[in-house]
């Protein structure tokens, strides 16, 4: 038996793991490596086996940078069946989609600059085609219920708390008559977050542990305190009579604040005040979560009694709440009068309907844009966070006038911390462990306190690398 790591090894994106038992290989995860476009076609096109060779592909979550290079893996010849749970299965039915989408755009975008330069067109990397194919290989499973992943190979899911439908995989597999038991933490959520479950912990004897690392050296902000902040510049924004413009990404984040003010509007800790969801992909998330009430945590459960007694229909709708579906209903909310709440995305500004209210709000006092996210170098979100005074966007200049806010700690990862804990009850019940998915840094320093916490045998496998049982 092998595992080869050919993704998300000493980086975050691309996660791909390719697992040889019996001569036969599937796959756990199957993500898109992301980072400069000209290194990433390249990367994304290249597979750990022929992709007509591998016989499934157990996925844990919907991310793209674990499920969105499927398509691809499906133009080139997959056929075998996806595993994955059924919130996974509904919230990848939109992001690959969507995915598939912006790869034509992109393909788009890129051809008309060559066909300047007299250069013949690329391809898209795939199509909204190939990922209604991909969707239709999709085979569903509830957590704690055992299935097959192929002859010889058994799987089970547990809740990883990350985003919803997120999966912790055990998996039993059997070769010439010995067994071997491997985990995949997939991307371990956080305790207490708001919604989800706290991430299930491993309780069984396992050969090897495939572990997520992204903040392996850093502890996060109690997401207690980014509730407190909320209301505060809810407050703030109310008294001057503003816009409150919130850039959020469509998964987790937005459904994460649509509750939050919800239950600060029903404990009267804000007014109520119209809230306005302005991204069709954040809402049909937001309806995803809706059919799956059954994974709530407990608190949400409570919050839900109390809320149908008020009339309402779940954390994420109230009264107050829209969801704008048209552009015409997008452009309307620009000549309404404050105080009111937009939730829009990209998370990062970059695309979208939220560069448009960005644009709208900036130049007046009485406005606020709330920062919920990191923001990665040279976005237009990260000019926000530095609070430049003057801000380009899409080419014209603007004097920021409006008051920009930042809440952190609502990250969907485990930091060092609560991976460590994570950990705990396999302590001397794990024979190896094999970081992936984080930067070589905070690898090096959860190696560290990992050995430190009697983890004897951890690895930080670099792509390519192979590891034989
Ligand atoms: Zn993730």
């Amino acid at each position: 038996m092998q595992i080869k790591f050919h993704g998300a090894a000493q980086t975050v994106t691309g996660s791909q793991h390719l697992i040889t038992v019996n001569g036969k290989k599937f796959l756990l995860d199957c993500g898109l490596f992301q980072g400069r476009r000209k290194d990433t076609a390249e990367r994304n096109r290249s597979f750990s086996a022929n992709p007509k060779d591998i016989e499934a592909v157990v996925l844990s979550h919907a991310h793209a940078d674990h499920a969105a290079n499927l398509p691809n893996l499906v133009k080139h010849g997959f056929d075998g069946p996806i595993h994955a749970t059924n919130a996974t299965e509904d919230m990848a039915e939109y992001m690959l989609r969507d995915s598939g989408r912006i790869q034509e755009s992109d393909a788009r975008y890129i051809n008309k600059k060559r066909a300047k330069r007299g250069e013949p067109p690329i391809e898209a990397m795939y199509t909204e085609e190939d990922a209604l194919e991909a969707l239709q290989l999709f085979n569903c499973h509830d957590y704690h219920t055992e299935f097959e992943v192929m002859p010889g190979v058994t799987a089970t899911f547990s809740d990883a708390g990350h985003i919803l439908g997120s999966a912790i995989t055990t998996l039993t597999l059997e070769e010439k008559g010995k067994k071997y038991r491997i985990g995949f933490s997939g991307d371990i959520g956080r305790n207490n977050k708001p919604i989800l479950r706290d991430p299930e912990k491993l309780d069984v004897a396992l050969d090897a542990l495939l572990m997520e690392s992204t903040y392996g050296n850093r502890n996060h902000n109690d997401p207690g305190q980014a509730i407190i902040k909320l209301e505060k510049t809810v407050k703030d924004v109310v008294r001057k009579g503003g816009k409150l413009v919130i850039p959020s990404f469509a998964v987790g984040r937005s459904q994460d604040i649509v509750y939050w003010l919800h239950q600060l509007m029903d404990s009267g800790r804000i007014p109520r005040i119209p809230v306005f969801v302005d991204s069709p992909l954040t809402s049909n998330i937001s309806k995803i979560f809706s059919r799956h009430e059954d994974l709530y945590d407990r608190e949400t459960q409570d919050f839900m009694g109390l809320d149908h007694k008020h009339g309402h229909d779940g954390p994420l709708r109230y009264p107050e709440l829209h969801y704008t579906a048209s552009v015409d209903e997008s452009k309307a909310i620009n000549h309404m009068s404050g105080p009111l709440i937009v939730i829009s995305a990209s998370g990062m500004v970059e695309t979208g309907r939220i560069v448009h209210h960005v644009r709208n709000t900036i130049e007046q006092p009485e406005n606020t844009i709330l920062i919920v996210s990191w923001q990665a170098p040279h976005t237009l979100g990260r000019r926000l966070v530095e609070k430049k005074q003057r801000i380009k966007i899409w080419g014209d200049e603007f004097h920021r006038k409006a008051d920009v806010q930042i809440i952190n700690g609502l990250s969907a990862h485990a930091d060092e911390k609560e991976l460590i804990e994570w950990c705990n009850p396999l302590k001397g019940r794990v024979g190896k462990i094999f970081l992936v998915h984080g930067e070589l840094t905070p690898q090096q320093n959860l190696k560290a306190r990992l050995n430190a916490n009697n983890f004897e045998h951890v690895y930080i496998p670099k792509q390519g690398d192979t590891f034989d049982f």
